[in-house]
């Protein structure tokens, strides 16, 4: 069913100074248009109020409605803030109360447009950026911690269809709707990495995990590559968890029928044991990205880029032992801290020699990727300077940033519109 709102918007009048400019004339008239907008929301909720009062008969009894008082009713839309006049009810027979028109507007006091682009804000900037920006880019007037709440909320929004995914694989065997179909030729690539945040509760730190699969490199334009089939999963949870929402993500993408599975990363235990309990047919590879960082942290020095180029090409080319015997001649001299880096990286390569040497089974080692997802998730808005998160508030934000990154925003607030129609 339709129904039709008309306005009469009228006359805009504004006052300009004999010296006006185009400026000045382009700041008033937002102005004014603004103040008639929200005078056109208030005008269009009465013909709407008027259209549900002309029924007028009890719904639990049958008996007659009449209008018993007037509330109003604050709602925040995107011109601002505007006070709706809405007609109570009340039944003369059986004396029961209601407001049409209460069900029409939001239950809290803001619209879903207001709601998106303040969470849209608060993606890239703090609560209190985000509330500054909103208000002055739109007129919608919400506080940094009404922002921090919408946060909240939503993400137990996002993220639903994956879980109820996961557990319909894992507990029926049922593959997910829309799962690829591959052939011997194609490969998946699943990488995994965490972020430490700090923690606002304990005073440690927690860990975000990303994960991030494809199926594949193609050359975009001169230098520029994409990942095909880029899907991300983002959470502060378990290790099992994370790593049955990962593989229902690589069944997804067609891990079943491709011919290799490549799991990434950055050398820490958990990703390890993941690849090994959850993807056992997977080729397991350390991110070469973490590992030149390992490097470069030893022979940060000019004189050291010999060493440097030797024990990474020892790796490269899938030799981690050899990668040591070389470390292992290298004198790191007196200083205790660049003998601590000196042993580090000799452990490191030992721990993740299979990871190394997977590196002549594949070319899907280093793509840089995984770190940029990482960055554009947790490190960016999460890891800022003195910044430390409850963990519901990371969640939140983790979550919806990854509606941005895995390009779901917009499908996302349709459904939300569709929801709340
Ligand atoms: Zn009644």
């Amino acid at each position: 069913m339709s129904m039709i709102v008309r306005i009469e918007l009228g006359v805009v009048e504004i006052e300009l100074p004999d010296d006006a400019s185009v400026h000045v004339l382009d700041r008033d008239l937002e102005e004014r248009i603004k103040e008639v907008q929200r005078a056109a929301f208030s005008e269009a909720c009465s013909q709407i109020e008027a259209g549900l009062l002309k029924e007028r008969t009890c719904p639990s009894c049958g008996g007659v409605l009449t209008v018993s008082d007037v509330d109003h009713r604050s709602v925040v839309m995107l011109a601002g803030a505007v006070s709706v006049p809405v007609r109570r009810l009340r039944c003369k027979e059986c004396k029961a109360r209601s407001a049409p028109l209460a069900a029409f507007l939001p239950e809290a006091r803001h619209t879903l447009p207001v709601t998106e682009r303040a969470l849209r804000l608060a993606t890239e900037l703090g609560y209190a950026k985000s509330s500054d920006l909103l208000a002055r880019l739109t007129g919608a007037t919400v506080s940094h911690e009404q922002i921090r709440r919408f946060a909240l909320s939503e993400a137990t929004r996002i993220g639903v269809e994956l879980e109820r995914e996961t557990d319909e694989l894992f507990s029926c065997g049922v593959c997910p709707p829309g799962c690829v179909e591959r052939d011997g030729q194609d490969t998946v690539v699943v990488a995994m990495d965490g972020g430490l945040v700090a923690d606002r509760a304990t005073g440690e730190r927690f860990e975000a995990r990303v994960g991030v699969v494809w199926s594949g490199v193609a050359d975009v334009s001169e230098g520029r590559r994409t990942l095909l089939g880029r899907t991300a999963h983002a959470g502060i949870e378990d290790t099992a968890t994370f790593a049955r929402k990962m593989s229902t993500l690589a069944v997804k993408a067609g891990m079943t029928t491709a011919g290799t599975t490549i799991v990434i990363g950055d050398g820490a235990g958990w990703i390890r044991r993941t690849a090994r309990d959850w993807f056992p047919d997977a080729v397991y590879v350390l991110d070469l990205y973490h590992l030149k960082r390992r490097i470069s942290e030893l022979f940060s020095r000019e004189k050291d880029a010999a060493w440097r180029e030797r024990v990474l090409s020892e790796c490269v080319a899938g030799r981690p032992h050899a990668a040591v015997r070389i470390l292992r001649s290298y004198d790191p001299g007196p200083d205790d801290r660049v003998r601590q880096v000196h042993r580090r990286l000799i452990n490191y390569i030992t721990v993740n020699a299979e990871g190394i040497r997977n590196y002549t089974r594949t070319d899907l080692f280093g793509s840089g990727s995984l770190e940029k997802a990482v960055d554009v998730l947790v490190s960016r808005r999460l890891k800022c300077r003195g910044m430390s998160w409850l963990k519901p508030g990371a969640l939140g934000i983790l979550k919806l940033k990854l509606l941005r990154f895995n390009n779901e925003w917009d499908a996302h607030w349709e459904s939300r519109f569709a929801d709340a129609a």
